[in-house]
């Protein structure tokens, strides 16, 4: 568990084979993670190799879905396209191009993440800067835009096949700070990705630091959305930099700024590791928060059982639990898809198995176009059933908190998909541009 504990190297495709677990894998396993690979992007670590993944469970194992790429994450018409260019030993290029038609069948940039959010000052766009609610701000630090292993279901993953065009980086904090020093009504800067922690003390200090100046004290809470915890949690606890990380997070706090990991935790079984718990107990123990969030995605963790462990065992050792999510329309989304309903059903039940200090979390929550949309539960109401939704920020600040209801559909998956109930022509916020995907 020790051996790369300074030295972090991603296991690709190319390198991937030389580990004895992969060698170990029957050939068709081997060689889904070689075609889905060409098309979605795949990187892991020995870390979650050796440690998060029971091999005796493979293909099965919930960290297995989550990390490697999967047979049905491709249709089976272009899983056997690609698998026959691989097999005749086709031209790179033309690999390249028939991967690149499939991945923009995927819907790269789902909810208009590229459109709409950009803010300007001086009537220049700043680059790296999402400004969509009114008290946060978003920040894509350019350095940060890779992750220490990628997700299966990353909506992100657009980012990660090198299409500068659909990139969405920034070339510094300056154009940040001045931006905020500019909107007093900004309270949250969240730091985000891919993950930000991939950033070496340095870099993340050089990026954060900024933010702590006294003309930005409007500025009351610095957010960092990470994987790494689950990932690398080296990154806290043994990397050559890890106790300047540390450093920065104290100094942080000694401004009187609130810090706040959002931790994205899929499965408990991230936070069973020793090395995961010390990770945790030293951010703890300097004063930085921890919330948890993650989406529900079949195979990994569309169960009661996951998410109230994940919850109880999360608030045992101090974090709390914020969100869980409805996993967004890009994609692989046919496989790892779960159905709003079943969502639901499966946050119900698992919020009823947990003690009030874990029911902070809220959820299923959709990041659509128009806003954080919260499905609260079905309900009953003059014979016909509905969900119950209602914002919790809203591209319209008037929006927010105000219930709304949707027909009951048992197979809807995403905002776009439900229909307003009780025979009303549109929901309130209806401007169909609004949230059909970008
Ligand atoms: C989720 C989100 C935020 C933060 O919202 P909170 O409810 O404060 O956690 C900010 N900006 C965007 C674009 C988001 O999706
Ligand atoms: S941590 Fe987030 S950005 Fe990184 S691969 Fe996973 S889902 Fe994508």
């Amino acid at each position: 568990m020790q051996s790369d504990v300074t030295n972090y190297k991603p296991l690709t495709p190319s390198n991937i084979d030389m580990l004895p677990q992969i060698e170990a894998l029957p050939f068709d396993l081997r060689q889904d993670i070689k075609v889905v690979s060409t098309v979605f992007p795949f990187r892991t670590n020995r870390y979650i190799v050796e440690n998060l993944i029971d091999w005796a469970r493979v293909p099965h194992d919930p960290i297995y879905q989550l990390t490697f790429p999967q047979h049905g994450m491709l249709s089976p018409a272009d899983y056997s396209t690609m698998a026959r260019l691989i097999a005749s030993h086709a031209p790179r290029a033309q690999i390249k191009a028939a991967a690149r038609d499939i991945q923009m069948r995927h819907n790269p940039h789902p909810a208009g993440q590229m459109v709409y959010n950009v803010p300007q000052l001086n009537g220049v766009p700043v680059p790296g800067v999402q400004h969509k609610y009114k008290e946060t701000v978003l920040f894509f630090p350019s350095q940060g835009q890779t992750c220490h292993a990628y997700c299966s279901y990353c909506f992100r993953w657009a980012q990660f096949i090198g299409d500068q065009d659909l990139r969405f980086a920034s070339k510094e904090a300056e154009g940040l700070a001045r931006y905020l020093a500019q909107h007093p009504e900004v309270t949250d800067v969240l730091f985000t990705g891919g993950d930000p922690m991939v950033m070496n003390a340095r870099r993340l200090r050089q990026t954060i630091e900024p933010l702590l100046a006294p003309r930005l004290e409007h500025v009351h809470t610095i957010r960092i959305g990470t994987k790494s915890l689950a990932y690398w949690p080296q990154r806290y606890v043994s990397d050559a930099d890890a106790d300047d990380v540390i450093r920065l997070f104290e100094d942080i706090i000694a401004q009187d700024r609130h810090l706040a990991i959002m931790a994205h935790f899929s499965h408990p079984r991230e936070f069973e590791t020793p090395i995961a718990r010390q990770a945790i107990r030293r951010l703890r123990d300097i004063g930085c928060e921890i919330r948890m969030q993650a989406p529900i995605i079949h195979h990994v963790n569309d169960n009661v059982t996951a998410w109230a462990t994940m919850w109880r065992e999360g608030v045992k050792l101090g974090m709390i639990p914020y969100y869980m999510f409805v996993s967004r329309d890009t994609g692989p989304k046919n496989y790892f898809e779960v159905p709003l309903a079943e969502a639901v059903h499966i946050f119900r039940q698992a919020y009823s198995q947990v003690s009030g200090l874990a029911r902070t979390v809220r959820g299923p929550v959709m990041s659509a176009t128009p806003g954080k949309v919260h499905i609260t539960g079905t309900a009953q109401i003059k014979g016909q059933r509905v969900f119950v939704l209602r914002f919790l920020q809203g591209r319209n600040p008037d929006w927010v908190g105000r219930p709304f209801f949707a027909r009951y559909d048992q197979e809807a998956t995403w905002l776009f998909d439900l229909e307003p109930a009780f025979s009303s022509e549109a929901f309130f916020f209806d401007a169909n541009t609004e949230y059909a995907s970008a």
